[in-house]
């Protein structure tokens, strides 16, 4: 297998795992394997190194170690959050959530329409964010719980999180928040925000993919999604992921001393890229608005190209970006956050997610912004030689060679 260099400017989509991590976690791959429920010392050995990464994720989100649930994924957390409101008050059958979630979300509240529930997708405007006063109207005597996520994966909008958790409160209707694109980028203080419930996922902040956890604000009642054994107090069961559990506390605190760095040496190259862009680049539109943004994202939308022959072209040089649309065999559908922002659909199809990390260099900046002007000159070249525009350009042949895009 040739390793050619990969300049990675999706790291909404996943991070590579910090070395630090690796190595916090070999010693739980390889000699300390007990299963920490077991009432040895073989077993209490490792029991204790849970323990400390418990403390480690508690403290990222301003937590008690007490009010962290680990799961198996970001997805499991939010599933588990709705599921729990549901089944801990059952007269109320109606969910509100926003139209712009993760999958995890728009996908679950899918389901419970399916199953009869009645879930409410409060809207966006055309800048992404959120009216919380529509959010505020939704909310009904029989609302089990609202769940908004803190920053959008896509476009990066960052939501008032503290607003919507106190319009909840003082209705008395639970909230949960996905934050999994927070940490690292922006303060994540659950307590002082007010959330009830929160959830994370290990492989967006330089942690293994496979390990997320729920915060459940004490007092809450909580029933879980996976049931088995005790462990997790009873909230989640099925044995400790402990290798994974240990690598994510690490990464936690990793996350938590970068906030600083991502504000300042990676929003300076995002903005960077982003002006160089507009000024070397004709006809680009940002998706979302410049703020609140989260520091490492940029979704820009290049007219009268499509995503797909962008992103094969930056493939070819070892550039790795994303589209905010979902590539399923033969059609391409735009980006549900997009089309929920109003932007209209040939727009939404030329719509390229740059997501910067922490250890994102200016040279790579410099790589990306020496690649992509000819590239898009090349493809909007082509597409008015062969006649075509914008939205007719999907030949069979260019979907078939289409990167996987939207991961995230
Ligand atoms: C990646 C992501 C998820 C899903 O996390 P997994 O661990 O991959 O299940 C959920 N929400 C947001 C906003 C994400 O970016």
């Amino acid at each position: 297998m040739t390793h050619r260099k990969v300049y990675y400017f999706d790291n909404n989509a996943t991070t590579r795992v910090a070395p630090e991590v690796v190595e916090s976690m070999l010693p739980f791959l390889k000699d300390q394997w007990g299963n920490p429920s077991s009432a040895y010392h073989f077993g209490h050995q490792v029991a204790k190194h849970v323990a400390t990464a418990r403390e480690r994720v508690a403290a990222l989100l301003h937590a008690d170690p007490r009010e962290i649930v680990f799961t198996g994924c970001g997805t499991e957390s939010n599933n588990t959050a709705i599921h729990s409101a549901l089944l801990t008050q059952p007269g109320k059958r109606h969910v509100v959530t926003s139209a712009v979630e993760h999958s995890a979300n728009m996908n679950y509240g899918r389901f419970l329409k399916e199953q009869g529930y009645d879930v409410t997708f409060s809207p966006v405007d055309a800048d992404g964010l959120i009216d919380i006063h529509r959010v505020e109207k939704s909310i009904r005597p029989d609302t089990a719980i609202v769940s908004i996520m803190w920053a959008n994966n896509e476009t990066g909008i960052v939501f008032p999180i503290e607003e919507l958790a106190a319009i909840c409160r003082s209705k008395g209707v639970l909230f949960h928040t996905d934050a999994v694109q927070a940490p690292g980028k922006v303060p994540l203080d659950a307590r002082g925000m007010g959330v009830d419930m929160l959830s994370l996922s290990a492989h967006k902040l330089n942690a293994p993919k496979g390990i997320g956890c729920l915060f459940v604000k004490k007092q809450t009642r909580f029933h879980p999604h996976v049931i088995g054994g005790h462990q997790e107090h009873g909230r989640r069961g099925g044995t400790e992921n402990v290798p994974y559990i240990v690598g994510f506390g690490v990464a936690a605190e990793m996350a938590l001393s970068r906030i600083q760095h991502e504000n300042t040496g990676v929003r300076a190259l995002r903005d960077r890229l982003e002006s160089q862009i507009f000024k070397l680049i004709p006809q680009v539109i940002r998706n979302g608005a410049k703020e609140p943004r989260l520091p490492n994202t940029s979704n820009l939308s290049f007219l009268s190209v499509e995503a797909e022959a962008i992103l094969t072209q930056l493939d070819q040089v070892g550039i790795c970006a994303s589209s905010g649309s979902a590539c399923t065999t033969g059609s391409l559908e735009p980006s549900h956050v997009l089309t929920a922002m109003g932007i209209p659909a040939a727009r939404a199809r030329g719509s390229v997610r740059f997501s910067l990390g922490a250890e994102t260099t200016a040279a790579e900046v410099a790589f990306l912004l020496e690649h992509l002007p000819p590239i898009i000159e090349r493809l909007r070249g082509a597409s008015v030689q062969s006649g075509v525009g914008p939205g007719k350009s999907r030949s069979k042949e260019h979907s078939r060679h289409s990167p996987r895009s939207a991961a995230a």
